[in-house]
């Protein structure tokens, strides 16, 4: 794994987040993106050479409403960014980490993303990212 590609947030009110994390970080989002597979709304602060990611439920049965309902809101998940996804979910499946999704799948801001079970990651939920080159 490389470095951490962002850190996901979770917020009630996409709106609200984005205001406060404009003032807190001093820049305004590059990117406001819906990403309908995942019933979420998501925005992108970049911040150094990471980045921050705001993520709003659209329906009850997105995972962030369940997220929320359980812990409230704050940080959701940590995302490291890989060179090939594919070789890195082989190695992580080798080493008996549970993987959340068996394929590769289409995430916000032009990624393919898979998540490990947060049970195997001391509480903490991981995923991985890989860019797509367009
Ligand atoms: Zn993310």
């Amino acid at each position: 794994m490389k470095n951490v590609e962002h850190i996901g947030i979770a917020v009630k009110d996409l709106s609200k987040g984005n205001a406060l994390y404009s003032q807190l970080l001093g820049v305004e989002p590059y990117k406001l993106e819906e990403v309908a597979s995942e019933n979420v709304l998501t925005s992108f602060f970049r911040i150094g050479s990471t980045k921050i990611e705001l993520l709003e439920a659209t329906t009850e049965e997105s995972a962030i409403a369940k997220f929320i309902a359980k812990r409230g809101e704050g940080i959701h998940h940590i995302a490291f960014e890989v060179e090939d996804i594919e070789s890195e979910m082989e190695r992580l499946r080798n080493e008996g980490f549970r993987l959340l999704n068996t394929a590769p799948k289409k995430g916000a801001d032009n990624k393919l993303v898979c998540f490990v079970h947060p049970k195997d990651a001391n509480g903490v939920l991981v995923e991985l990212c890989q860019s797509i080159h367009q």
